[in-house]
């Protein structure tokens, strides 16, 4: 059965339907299986009982590229891109989606509730009843509404009683997610993937169901570590994934990590001066600011769990630039206790800005080729185990075809042979 999969998922041959043709009528598979013709049930039920050996079978072909040297590069790239699940974008509601549906349905009662009151008016006053088929389409209409008000309403309550933000009627796992500014939204899974930059191997990847990057950074950084053999290895990434928390978590892995920082700054956007503006002398434990003075430390406070200094100087009231600087008495700068991390990753990146051009080169290129092969739907299973399992298949299909191209197919067979 495994055979009959990794067929498929080499000819873009995916669905078990498909693959259950293709055993009776494909010389490549009736060769394969040696004459055997499962029906699509019991090919369906072998990906969907075996996720976690599959996902193994994934996870021990990554292994043995590393036995064959193919792993030795010290230079990874994250990204994460969103794959569409079996799950139309209409059968996924959100609390702000649901209150304009309801908000349109309690309009459409009262137009048609008035509608009523005026036929009952013309009724009393003139003795005319309306055309009975008008009427009877009016109260149609109205019950349709009020079952679907009723509908949205049981959906705002499974979100009441599980705390959940959105829910997917088709597959209850699936969330609808930013893409880009052309693509703004889709129904599905964040996919995260580490590719190496040497062959461009997916060395890990992991399906998840939040519609950002941000807090992916160090697991991923850290699953690429386990399976390549470098002690010194460096993870790319794109701002997305930019979050210090995670940046630090990395680095005490002992992973060199590259994210640019996001620009983001109030002071910046209302013409002030940046906090990038003043310099940080690590020796004296002060800021440099743009006039020259010395912003020193005065007292450590806490912000979300995090310790957080203070630093200002007394210079700022007779400053003569302070209206690029603050309109309070004084500018106050704040610095994390562990910012020094990110620091030295801001250097990393200012030192050689062409590593970034070497994330996209990498991770990008993966993505789009499974992509093609899975066609216009993406995913054809629902759930998050069944998808995590399709995606394993994808993975390992990738990383063979990358291996076949690299060494040839008998270097690899007797690679797996040995
Ligand atoms: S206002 Fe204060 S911190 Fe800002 S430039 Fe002037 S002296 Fe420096």
């Amino acid at each position: 059965m495994l055979r009959i999969y990794l067929y498929g998922y080499l000819n873009q041959a995916q669905s078990s339907r498909r693959l259950e043709r293709e055993c009776g009528r494909n010389l490549e598979l009736i060769w394969l299986t040696g004459r055997l013709k499962p029906d699509f049930k019991t090919i369906a039920d072998f990906r969907k009982d075996n996720g976690s050996a599959i996902r193994k079978v994934c996870q021990q072909f990554v292994a043995l590229c590393r036995n064959m040297n193919l792993l030795d590069g010290d230079v990874v790239a994250i990204d994460g891109s969103r794959f569409k699940a079996v799950n139309a974008k209409a059968k996924n509601y959100t609390r702000g989606k649901l209150r304009q549906k309801l908000g349109k349905i309690d309009k459409a009662i009262e137009r048609y509730l008035g509608e009523l009151d005026r036929a009952d008016e013309v009724l009393e006053q003139t003795g005319t009843v309306l055309p009975e088929a008008r009427m009877e389409r009016t109260l149609r209409k109205l019950d349709h509404l009020q079952k679907e008000a009723v509908r949205y309403r049981s959906i705002e309550q499974r979100m009441d009683q599980t705390g959940e933000t959105q829910v997917s009627l088709s597959d209850p796992d699936a969330r609808s997610m930013a893409t880009t500014a052309r693509m703004p939204r889709i129904v599905g899974y964040n996919v995260q993937t580490v590719v190496e930059a040497d062959h461009h191997l997916i060395v890990a990847h992991e399906v998840t169901m939040l519609g950002f990057d941000r807090d992916a950074l160090s697991m991923m950084a850290a699953a690429a570590k386990d399976v390549m053999t470098t002690g010194q290895l460096t993870a790319i990434a794109d701002k997305g994934y930019y979050k210090s928390e995670e940046i630090v978590a990395s680095e005490d892995a002992g992973i060199s990590v590259v994210v640019p920082k996001p620009m983001t700054s109030n002071a910046a956007a209302r013409g002030q001066f940046d906090k990038a503006d003043f310099a940080y002398d690590s020796e004296k434990d002060v800021y440099i600011c743009p006039a020259g003075e010395n912003l020193t430390y005065r007292f450590t406070g806490q912000q979300d769990g995090k310790a957080i200094r203070s630093y200002w100087s007394r210079a700022c009231a007779d400053c003569v630039i302070k209206d690029k600087c603050t309109t309070s008495k004084e500018r106050r700068v704040r610095r994390w206790e562990k910012e020094g991390v990110l620091e030295r990753v801001q250097e990393r990146l200012d030192g050689d800005p062409t590593q970034l051009a070497v994330r996209s080169m990498t991770v990008e290129h993966p993505y789009g080729t499974i992509k093609l092969w899975m066609g216009a739907t993406h995913f054809k299973m629902r759930r998050l185990k069944n998808v995590a399992t399709e995606m394993a298949l994808h993975v390992h299909a990738y990383n063979m075809t990358r291996v076949m191209n690299i060494m040839g197919i008998p270097a690899m067979i007797a690679a797996m042979k040995a």
